[in-house]
């Protein structure tokens, strides 16, 4: 059941050049891949489309991002930085 909806939203995603639209639930279930590829410095606009627009336009949401990503920050302190030493 669930295939099919993640298929059509696969669909949705890859036609919507202006950007697709997502709910609070899929803003907030795609946050912590969106920090973690933000922090890694990847896109992650592109790599998951939407949620940017999303959070721009939703105060609550952004707020859970902005906490997501302190919190991110903290707890998994690029390793490599202190090994390059
Ligand atoms: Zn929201």
């Amino acid at each position: 059941m669930s295939t099919d909806h993640r298929h059509r939203e696969l669909i949705l995603r890859l036609l919507g050049p202006a950007g697709p639209e997502v709910s609070c639930d899929e803003c907030f279930e795609l946050l912590d891949q969106y920090v973690d590829l933000e922090l890694a410095g990847e896109d992650a606009d592109a790599r998951l489309p939407g949620v940017r627009a999303h959070l721009q336009g939703c105060p609550a949401c952004h707020e859970e991002y902005e906490s997501l990503r302190d919190l991110v920050a903290q707890r998994s302190p690029p390793a490599f930085w202190y090994d390059a030493r």
